[in-house]
């Protein structure tokens, strides 16, 4: 069930999601090489904290930190460590859920560490591209599917692939609310896009096969064939007009 949000509520949630776009404004000059994936986590729970809100994926479903720190051919739910020191050209996509008064805001940016290749900068590049174009559709009348069809158009375009794995959500007061938003489709097909659906949609996306597979840690999504994943994600809310984005 698509649970439609009222304008209070989706103004709780942009309240969570200026906290989204302060973080990714802040990280754009703190992501360096020698940091460690660990100091982007406290980072971002610092930011939160001092903003009196709650860093939603720490424990949800048992994930131990406050933010997904997605290194090079790491596609999703990479867990922050002190360990993992980010090196000259690798790329890092930090995906992070901030939630106040039980409202949340998802979003997902991939950045590069110092100077990274021509074909990294393209992959991010098209990420964030894919998802502009994709939102072009993101208003009422339109169906789901006419969103995941120009992602995958601008994607597939640029000769990268799309994760077939994980998609986008519904969002509001849980995490992960219908629909499930695929990143791939057919035009015409899929929901009716209403006004006061708040949807978080976020382009995966890979240098060459979409297969992907699970570390033994359970978490850690990486492409099998070992290229480069980028992710570029917001939440925003249907209008009768141009989408309302809550994450910028
Ligand atoms: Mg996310």
């Amino acid at each position: 069930m698509i649970v439609i949000k009222s304008s209070q509520e989706i103004e709780l949630m942009r309240k969570a999601g200026k906290v989204n776009a302060e973080i990714f404004e802040g990280l754009r000059t703190f992501v360096k090489p020698g940091i460690t994936t660990l100091d982007i986590d406290k980072y971002v729970e610092e930011v939160i904290k001092k903003r009196g809100m709650i860093a939603a994926e720490k424990g949800y479903c048992g994930f131990p930190a406050s933010v997904c720190t997605s290194v090079n051919d790491e596609v999703v739910h990479g867990i922050p460590s002190k360990d993992r020191v980010l090196l000259d050209g690798d790329i890092v996509s930090v995906d992070l859920v901030v939630q106040y008064q039980g409202y949340m805001a998802d979003s997902c940016r991939t950045f590069g560490v110092g100077s990274i290749s021509g074909q990294a900068q393209k992959l991010i590049d098209t990420a964030e591209k894919s998802f502009f174009e994709g939102i072009k559709y993101a208003k009422e009348g339109y169906r789901l599917f006419d969103i995941s069809h120009r992602i995958q158009e601008v994607v597939e375009g640029e000769g990268f692939g799309v994760i077939r794995d994980y998609t986008g959500h519904g969002i509001g007061t849980e995490m992960h609310e219908d629909p499930a938003i695929p990143n791939y489709g057919k035009a015409g097909k899929g929901p009716r896009l209403q006004k006061g659906m708040t949807l978080a949609i976020e382009p995966m996306i890979v240098e060459h096969s979409y297969e992907t597979e699970t570390l033994l840690n359970n978490w850690t999504v990486v492409t099998e064939d070992g290229g480069l994943a980028a992710h570029y994600e917001n939440t925003l809310a249907i209008t009768d007009g141009e989408p309302d984005i809550l994450t910028i």
